[in-house]
């Protein structure tokens, strides 16, 4: 404070400067909030639904190779890791079990 009372220019700047920075802090929360909410929404509204024709894809398991088939249309999508899984030589066979599905 100066000798009038007042806050000198320096100080006054100074919690102009920290009023910024709170409502800076409080803007990022509130779009990292609506990012979460909007990819929680999107998760909801898209689980396990077909990405190419939106229909409910049915998860079918065999010989551990976890797989989710569209019924519908005939789309086969597998997770992260599963088709290094179907790689392996002792999941041989998987795949051509999986297209006689579709016969
Ligand atoms: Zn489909």
């Amino acid at each position: 404070m100066s000798e009038s009372g007042k806050p000198t220019q320096s100080e006054e700047e100074y919690f102009v400067r920290e009023d910024a920075e709170k409502k800076r802090k409080i803007a990022l929360q509130l779009k990292k909030e609506t990012q979460t909410n909007e990819q929680q929404r999107l998760r909801d509204l898209h689980w396990m639904r077909c990405p190419k024709c939106g229909m409910q894809m049915q998860e079918v398991k065999l010989r551990g190779v976890d797989v989710d088939v569209c019924f519908a249309c005939n789309g086969v999508f597998l997770d992260k890791g599963e088709l290094e899984h179907l790689q392996k030589p002792e999941h041989k066979g998987v795949m051509s079990a999986i297209l006689n599905w579709f016969k």
